[in-house]
C-alpha cells in the first residue's frame, strides 16, 4: 500500500492516533506525555504536509520549512531524536505502519 497526503483516509488515521494516545494515558513511561504530543503533531502533519510518501514499510518526509529529509524507522535524523526525545517523525512512521495493518 502506497500512501501520501492525498490517499490517506483521515478518519482512519485519527482513530488510530486517538487509540495510541489513549493507550499512553495508562502508560507508566516517563515520556508518555511527550509521545502523546508527538502523535498529535504527526497526525496533523500527515494531513497537511504534502511532501511525504509511505511505501508500506518506509516513510520519506520532506520538511515544509527546511530542506531536511527524514526517514524515521525506530531512529530519526532530527534534533529531538539526537537528544533522545520522542519526535513526530517516528510517530508518523508508527501511525502509518499501524494504519496499513488496520486498513
Ligand atoms: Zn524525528
Amino acid at each position: 500500500m502506497t500512501l501520501n497526503v492525498t490517499t490517506i483516509n483521515t478518519e482512519l488515521l485519527e482513530t488510530i492516533a486517538a487509540d495510541a494516545i489513549r493507550t499512553l494515558e495508562n502508560s507508566t513511561r516517563t515520556d508518555a506525555k511527550r509521545w502523546q504530543s508527538a502523535i498529535r503533531k504527526a497526525t496533523l502533519e500527515l494531513q497537511s504536509n504534502p511532501f511525504w510518501n509511505f511505501d508500506g514499510k518506509e516513510v520519506v518526509i520532506m520538511s515544509e520549512t527546511s530542506n531536511a529529509i527524514y526517514t524515521p524507522n525506530g531512529v530519526c535524523q532530527c534534533k529531538a531524536y539526537a537528544q533522545r526525545q520522542p519526535c513526530r517523525h517516528r510517530a508518523m512512521h508508527r501511525l502509518l505502519t499501524r494504519y496499513t495493518q488496520t486498513a
